[in-house]
């Protein structure tokens, strides 16, 4: 057995429904720009612009339920409500037609954005990750299997603030669509079991403060319930 010289960390992981096992993260990928209303509230242009990928880390992942703390070094955090997609299967340049196959389950998560941080990295032509890959930016249900619910490619996706529908689309207006997503991203990266794809946001987002109480649905997936603190 491995010795280290240091306690490893704990892996992380996601809670998964009507089981007291859990699936475990090894890379979290997320899609910008792949609903045309968001692209547009964003300053872009859908029809000239192609979605693109960043990521975020495994261990900023915020789940079973826990308080958003709202992070430091920001005075305009912003909240983009998404499906997850969780990978059971990896691999290199998978075909589109297998690619749902590769699919372990979905969730709903909230790609948390410090706006204020990304817009000055845009501006600078630096990397996002202040903007986007802070400690607890991405709240995330429990997963469900697509053994259970299938493979969703249309119903609502919609998320409220203290009750008051902020940001609301169809999983249909997805630019890229979820076979489409893995298949793009296999060819620049090796996939593997535990990767998760965030897969982009509706139109409607917009900065939360400490009190909100966020919630969070997709069709089909479930519900995401979240307090910034
Ligand atoms: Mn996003």
């Amino acid at each position: 057995m491995t010795q280290f010289v240091i306690d490893p960390p704990t892996p992380a992981s996601l809670p998964v429904r009507g089981s007291d096992a859990r699936f475990p993260v090894r890379r979290v990928y997320c899609v910008g720009r792949n609903y045309a209303a968001h692209t547009i509230e964003m300053g872009g242009d859908p029809d000239r612009e192609e979605p693109f990928f960043f990521q975020k880390n495994p261990d900023d992942l915020l789940t079973d339920g826990a308080d958003f703390p709202y992070p430091d070094k920001s005075s305009d955090v912003h909240h983009e409500i998404e499906m997850s997609v969780a990978l059971s299967k990896g691999g290199r340049d998978i075909s589109l037609e297998s690619a749902l196959d590769h699919v372990w389950g979905y969730g709903v998560a909230l790609d948390m954005t410090r706006r204020d941080l990304q817009a000055a990295c845009k501006k600078a032509g630096r990397p996002w990750e202040i903007g986007k890959a802070f400690d607890r930016s991405a709240p995330a249900s429990e997963l469900v299997a697509a053994s259970e619910i299938g493979h969703p490619a249309d119903g609502a996706i919609w998320l409220k603030v203290n009750g008051e529908v902020r940001q609301q689309g169809d999983l249909n207006h997805m630019i890229w669509k979820v076979p489409e997503m893995i298949a793009y991203l296999s060819g620049l990266f090796t996939l593997a079991p535990g990767d998760i794809i965030l897969s982009g946001t509706p139109a409607g987002v917009g900065p939360v403060a400490r009190g909100d109480e966020l919630e969070g649905h997709v069709d089909g997936i479930g519900e995401l319930r979240c307090r910034v603190v």
